[in-house]
């Protein structure tokens, strides 16, 4: 199908391309198909597989980290030096506004964190009874204790609590 006009697509032939992931170039074989109602084609695989023209998913953050880390320019050189990745500036550039755009929407919809508010202090007065109140405060302790195995100094096993 389609995803132009949904109009039936025709298989024609199965399309090499090199792609770009973390680990350098790759040959990705995959088919294409062709739309004779709008004449659009295009390779599901390529949806599939988020790519982004020929930016695998895991090279584009990479790609927008080092446009934020540099000046696009430099960014080029940086993923080469560093991964032997051979990107553009303008490439850098435009994984880099898409991110900054993917970010800003989300803060958008997603309204920052709000501080933690102070716990508020525990009551130590005692409730009224038969209609009296009680000057003062009051505070109960609950303790719990545990046995612990040990060994006494003649070997006998016994607990403790
Ligand atoms: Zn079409």
């Amino acid at each position: 199908m389609c995803p132009q006009c949904t109009a039936d697509a025709r298989f024609i032939e199965y399309r090499t391309r090199t792609i770009l992931t973390v680990c350098g170039s790759a040959e990705l074989t995959r088919a294409y198909y062709h739309c004779s109602s709008c004449g659009a084609g295009h390779s599901p695989a390529d949806d599939t597989l988020r790519l982004d023209g020929r930016y695998s998913p895991g090279v584009q953050p990479l790609v927008a980290l080092a446009g934020v880390l540099e000046p696009f320019r430099r960014a080029e050189e940086l993923l080469d030096q560093l991964a032997g990745l051979r990107v553009s500036k303008e490439a850098c550039r435009v994984f880099t506004e898409r991110a900054g755009e993917r970010l800003e929407a989300q803060h958008l919809t997603h309204p920052c964190v709000e501080p933690v508010r102070a716990p508020k202090p525990w009551d130590f007065t005692l409730p009224e009874r038969d209609g009296q109140r009680f000057e003062g405060t009051v505070a109960y302790v609950g303790l719990d204790a545990f046995a612990v195995p040990t060994i006494g100094a003649d070997g006998t096993r016994e607990w403790k609590m």
